[in-house]
């Protein structure tokens, strides 16, 4: 018997390369090289002259680190701008900035059920929401994705606390949730409704005020909203928004609020910044849904399959995973950097490349996209 405790892992490590499934880090250059449509600064924010002066302001006022939890000594001033100004623009009373969209949704999640209630979530949520739902010693039903009437079902199967949770955008295929409808089953039936809206601030609603904004939800008594400040907004770190107990509630029993060093305040004032920005430049929202529409159509119009997208993630399906990994890799020797999404991190049989459309695409790079996608398609 082999008493090296790490065996199982070079297992475990074998069967991954065997199966084509071995994932490995690649430093990127400090300034692009490629053309960018992999990551997820929806709005080209990231770089803005603004938002960089910003980050580097807040670090000289406040410190590199935000230097402890924000029960202790991790909450500035700016943290609270913050707080106010996210809560303002997309319409809720209170907010809550966590160190990331990971962390804010381990927080509403757990805090909002716990022991004998019910968590209702759709089987395409984010695995951070997921994670939620296995730490919050709940019970979790798992429903069929985009059905409302299938959270109703589930609702009614049980008594007493309970939580329906579901992405605005999912992450992989870009589709929206039918957020209307999941409202209107949650008030009826007495739940409370978690979204997360990493995929949808800065991209939906009017002048990127979000999903719930654009469903004419934000505000609502039972709902509950995550965000990250990573996307559209071109920072790092996260946020819960909803009523003001809620947040209250929060800072008082949220794990990964209290045990975690607050929000670094370079990121802080970074979000912010953008924050301003979107404020002064409200067509950036618009912008990346029309590039967003023009990739689709370009792209079907060519022959491939798409999903309709409807906010800034176009995905296009890969005949399996091998396939999907060659095309991210000829899209890159072309000098187009595209996400590749495999099994784990999607069901087996729908690989695909997720584009996102930045709202700083130009008409030329949109066409060089197109066209580089096209030629490198594999054939299925
Ligand atoms: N929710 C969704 C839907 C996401 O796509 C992500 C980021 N991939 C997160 C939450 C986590 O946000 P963060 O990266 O800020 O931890």
């Amino acid at each position: 018997m082999s008493l090296d405790p790490f065996d199982w892992i070079d297992e475990e490590a074998r069967r991954r390369a065997d199966a084509g499934l071995v994932r490995t880090l690649r430093p990127r250059p400090a300034a692009p090289v490629l053309l960018d449509l992999a990551s997820n600064d929806y709005l080209g924010l990231t770089r803005h002259p603004d938002i960089t002066a910003a980050a580097a302001g807040a670090a000289r006022e406040w410190g590199a680190g935000a230097t402890g939890s924000r029960l202790v000594t991790g909450s500035t001033a700016l943290h609270a701008e913050l707080e106010n100004e996210l809560a303002e623009f997309c319409g809720f009373e209170a907010a809550l900035v966590l160190s990331s969209g990971y962390a804010a949704n381990l927080a509403a999640v757990t805090a909002l059920t716990g022991r004998g209630s019910l968590i209702v979530s759709d089987a395409g949520n984010h695995a951070s929401i997921v994670d939620g739902c296995r730490l919050s010693h709940a019970s979790t039903a798992v429903v069929p994705h985009a059905d409302p009437d299938a959270v109703r079902k589930a609702l009614r199967s049980h008594e007493g606390r309970a939580l329906a949770v579901t992405d605005s955008v999912f992450s992989v295929d870009g589709d929206a949730a039918p957020l209307p409808r999941l409202a209107e089953v949650c008030r009826t039936e007495g739940a409370a409704l978690l979204v997360d809206d990493a995929h949808g601030l800065g991209v939906l609603g009017e002048g990127g005020r979000g999903a719930l904004a654009a469903a004419g939800l934000a505000g609502g008594g039972g709902i509950v909203t995550t965000l990250t400040l990573s996307k559209s907004l071109g920072s790092q770190g996260g946020a819960v928004l909803g009523p003001a107990r809620v947040i209250e509630h929060l800072v008082n029993t949220a794990r990964t609020f209290i045990f975690d060093t607050g929000l670094a305040p370079a990121a802080v004032g970074a979000a912010l910044a953008s924050l301003r920005l979107l404020r002064r430049e409200p067509e950036r929202a618009g912008r990346a849904r029309a590039v967003a529409a023009a990739l689709y159509e370009r792209l079907t119009a060519a022959g491939l399959t798409a999903v309709r997208p409807d906010a800034a993630v176009v995905s296009v399906r890969a005949p399996s995973a091998d396939a999907a990994v060659r095309w991210a890799a000829d899209c890159r020797t072309a000098g187009i950097a595209v996400g590749c999404f495999r099994p784990p991190s999607v069901p087996d049989g729908v690989s695909r490349l997720r584009l996102t459309a930045r709202a700083d695409l130009t008409e030329e790079q949109i066409a060089t996209a197109v066209s580089v996608v096209r030629r490198t398609a594999p054939v299925s």
